[in-house]
This record gives C-alpha cells, sequence and structure tokens, in this order.
C-alpha cells in the first residue's frame, strides 16, 4: 500500500549572500498512516527545515526545494498557494518549541483555537467556541469554560503549549509536525506534554513527525528513527533497531549521552566532540568524518574523499563505510565499555 507521506529525494537549497546553503540534500522517507516518525539530529542538521518545507513554508523567493513531497498521493511541491492553505491547519498541522510564536498575545486562546475550526470548517462562532472549550478541556486544561476566554499570556508555559497543541488539533489533522515542541518546559510537564500526544494520537490515528535532538524523546515516543547530520539522512530503521543497534558513528556519539530503551544504562554524558558542519561549505566525502574517531578504521582517506551511500534494507541502514564486520566489532566494544 502507499505510505501515506511519501518524501522522495527531497533538497532544501537557501541562496545567501555567502553562497548556497544546502540545508537538506537527498533526503527520504515514508510514514504510515497513525505512526511516529521521529527526526533526531543536532540544531543545523537540516531537520527543522524538511519540515517547513513539507508544509510549503520555506521562503520561495530564495529557496529551491526539489524532491517530491506526497502526502496522501498529492504533491505538496507542486501544490498552489491556496491548496497549501487549505491543507495546513486542516489535514496537516505543526507545533513549535515556542507556543507564543505561534499565539497572538492579541487575542483570547478560545478564539484563536474556533477561528483555525471556522476557517476550515464554516462553523458558527459559537460553534467553534464550544469546539475551543472542548479541545481545551481534551488537552488536559482545568475549568476549560472559564479559561476559553483567556489571553496566552494569562497562561503558564505548560498550558500554552497544550493550548498550541489543542489548536493544531482542532480540525483532526492527519498529520501533525512536532518540532521540539517540550524543549522549553520542565522535566515534569514534558513527560505530561508527551503523554497526551500519545493518547490524542491513539484516539484521532494521527501520524506523527516529532522533531528532537533528544533521543530520550525519541525512545517515548517514535515508532521508526531518522537521523539527521549535515542535511542528509545517517541512519534509519525502527525505534528498536537504531536505539539497541546503532550502525552509525554519528549515532553512537548520541546515544553515548543518552539512556537506552531500557532506560537502565548509565552512560557519562560525553558530547560529541567537534562542530556541526557547515551547510556552506559541507566536508568532503563523508560530512562527518572530521569529527569521527573510526574514519581511520576504514583508511586510505577514503571517508574524506567519498560520500557513503545510505543503503537500505527493508528501510533500515547507514550511510558509513564501515563494513559490517567493522560496525559489529566497534559496537560490541561500545556494549563492553558499558
Ligand atoms: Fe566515520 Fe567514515 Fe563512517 Fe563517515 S564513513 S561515519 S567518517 S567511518
Ligand atoms: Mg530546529
Amino acid at each position: 500500500s502507499t505510505p501515506f507521506l511519501s518524501v522522495r529525494d527531497l533538497r532544501v537549497h537557501f541562496s545567501t549572500e555567502d553562497g548556497m546553503v544546502k540545508a537538506v540534500d537527498g533526503l527520504s522517507f515514508d510514514l504510515a498512516h497513525g505512526k511516529t516518525l521521529g527526526i533526531v539530529g543536532e540544531s543545523g542538521s537540516g531537520k527543522s527545515v524538511t519540515n517547513l518545507a513539507v508544509l510549503g513554508l520555506h521562503h520561495p523567493d530564495h529557496t529551491e526545494v526539489s524532491g517530491e513531497i506526497l502526502l496522501d498521493g498529492q504533491d505538496l511541491l507542486t501544490a498552489t498557494e491556496r491548496e497549501l492553505e487549505r491543507l495546513r491547519g486542516n489535514k496537516m498541522a505543526m507545533i513549535f518549541q515556542d507556543a507564543l510564536a505561534s499565539l497572538s498575545p492579541y487575542h483570547s486562546i478560545g478564539r484563536q483555537i474556533g477561528e483555525t475550526y471556522r476557517k476550515h470548517t464554516g462553523a458558527s462562532k459559537r460553534d467553534a467556541r464550544a469546539r475551543a472549550v472542548e479541545m481545551l478541556r481534551k488537552v488536559g486544561i482545568p475549568q476549560p469554560d472559564l479559561r476559553v476566554d483567556d489571553y496566552p499570556h494569562q497562561f503558564s508555559g505548560g498550558m500554552r503549549q497544550r493550548a498550541m497543541i489543542a489548536m493544531a488539533l482542532v480540525c483532526n489533522p492527519e498529520l501533525l509536525i512536532a518540532d521540539e515542541p517540550t524543549t522549553a518546559l520542565d522535566v515534569t510537564v514534558q513527560a505530561q506534554i508527551m503523554d497526551l500526544l500519545k493518547e490524542l494520537q491513539q484516539e484521532t490515528g494521527t501520524s506523527i513527525i516529532f522533531i528532537t535532538h533528544d533521543l530520550g524523546v525519541i525512545a517515548d515516543i517514535a515508532d521508526d528513527v531518522l537521523v539527521m547530520y549535515g542535511g542528509k539522512c545517517v541512519e534509519r530503521g525502527t525505534k528498536q533497531e537504531v536505539l539497541r543497534a546503532p550502525q552509525h558513528p554519528y549515532t553512537w556519539g548520541l546515544l553515548g549521552s543518552m539512556p537506552t530503551l531500557e532506560g537502565d544504562v548509565d552512560v557519562p554524558l560525553s558530547p560529541i566532540p567537534g562542530t556541526p558542519p557547515s551547510l556552506l561549505n559541507p566536508p568532503t566525502g563523508c560530512r562527518f568524518h572530521p569529527r569521527c574517531t573510526f574514519a581511520e578504521q576504514v583508511g586510505g582517506g577514503r571517508c574524506a574523499a567519498e560520500q557513503p551511500p545510505l543503503e537500505l534494507v527493508e528501510g533500515r541502514g547507514a550511510a558509513c563505510h564501515l563494513t559490517g564486520e567493522q560496525r559489529a566489532r566497534f559496537s560490541a566494544d561500545r556494549a563492553a565499555a558499558r
């Protein structure tokens, strides 16, 4: 069967005064109905840009986007602005780290949720208000019939995040893109929001793309995982595959500082040395090579010269020159080091 969302060879390049920034450079993935894809990577890895392209929110003047983004068979890259307008908020919606950026300070929470609903359903103001109350109740705002007339500044950070989720879900979108929606929240509220998203997904069958730099969050919510580095996917697989048997040295580095699925391994926090690559002048060969401690194992300067292809078997694989045998050995060493 055709996947609900299918992205093929997506490239998003910005022209800047300094040259072309290849923010996303040849990305492909599928997402099925009701599933959650976790996209993980450091800031500047291209994960947010990918999703803005899905929503058609990239700046058209300075951006070249190519490839294919099929949502239920419709190519979003060739859709008109009007068609995208109809899809956004209705069939697909987004939540961000900063609720204040997506909520207007000038209108009540209820009005904003209601307006989104009215825009796509043509509901009356009265019905829209009732729907806003219902949504606020659903996302766990206490006394929603009273709080519906509050303004964003009257809500706490966690409540604003819930209100933003209510607004995103008011039209039952089939695709929800969540870009670090819990990063700014304290751990307790973060856990509540994650539980809420999982609950709502169970109820509505929404597909979710969850963008994060936090593998702990991935372990909590994702079905499949895509690891991005320097505008490219370096590893893909199911959550179990990627977190339990990672294949790419970059993922090994990420996991060195994160809990595992079982959450029972004490790993010292060790950020990956070095900085993310420039997307203006990306490193030659494997983009990770300047930071990779395994490049000399591959030998022959190959990592600096030759870009490793992402070779997938049934959606599973990594882009790295290490042989399967080398990987198995290094993985075993990693496990032993724990
Ligand atoms: Fe490291 Fe080479 Fe693999 Fe890139 S291709 S991750 S530099 S070993
Ligand atoms: Mg981002």
